[in-house]
């Protein structure tokens, strides 16, 4: 699946998407009042006359990262570390993307570490990091990659870790059913992948120590 991901998109997989000819504003509020008529009711009603456009207002925020670029944003906001050559984790991320299978909310929450090499960013930069990459059509494993492999790029560190904990809704209120489950996605890389104190160091910061086998680490 990465694959088909990697191919079409192999140049700069965190640069922006290919850019394509988007919609007007009224052809999407056309297509808002046909998934409202597919859903059985009739958007003609009172109540639902301004819906369209707050739908695609909505959508303006929910999609917001289609606009952004964050290795050129975290390129400009570095700093350097002045010595400091410890692990750096930062826990409890809240994001909300959408799953591109379904269009359906992903809530949840991703902690990050890494080890400096020269430079560290401040945290409302790494949230900001998150957000860019969650406000588009995601993927749990893919979104945990993204951020990885951006703040690798950017920051050249000694290692990277991401850690994702997330709801689905497309699993939780429909489909299969199973509210209460989260999915728990990770991307080791550097020292945290090949040094097996340094990534516990970040699993105990995180409150999982020991507690990660697999789901998605490489
Ligand atoms: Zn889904």
């Amino acid at each position: 699946m990465d694959k088909a991901v990697n191919g079409k998109r192999a140049r700069g997989r965190s640069a922006l998407p290919t850019p394509l000819e988007r919609p007007t504003r009224e052809e999407a509020e056309a297509a808002v009042r046909t998934l409202i008529r597919w859903s059985g009711d009739d958007p003609d009603r009172e109540g639902l006359l301004a819906t369209p456009a707050r739908v695609v207002r909505a959508y303006e925020e929910w999609f917001s990262g289609y606009n952004a670029d964050p290795r050129e944003y975290l390129k400009r906001t570095f700093e350097e570390t002045g010595g400091y050559d410890e692990v750096v984790v930062l826990r409890d991320i809240m994001f909300e993307s959408h799953c591109e299978h379904h269009m359906a909310p992903i809530i949840g929450r991703v902690h990050i570490g890494y080890l400096p090499r020269s430079r560290v960013v401040g945290i409302s930069k790494l949230a900001r990091l998150v957000e860019v990459f969650s406000k588009r059509l995601q993927i749990q494993e893919k979104m945990t990659a993204e951020i990885a492999a951006c703040l690798e790029a950017v920051l050249k560190p000694h290692g990277v870790a991401v850690v994702t904990e997330a709801a689905h809704q497309c699993m939780t209120t429909r489909g299969v059913h199973k509210p209460g489950v989260t999915m728990v996605t990770s991307r080791m890389l550097g020292a945290f992948r090949d040094n097996a104190e340094t990534r516990q160091e970040f699993l105990a910061a995180i409150g999982m120590r020991g507690g990660l086998h697999g789901s998605g680490a490489s």
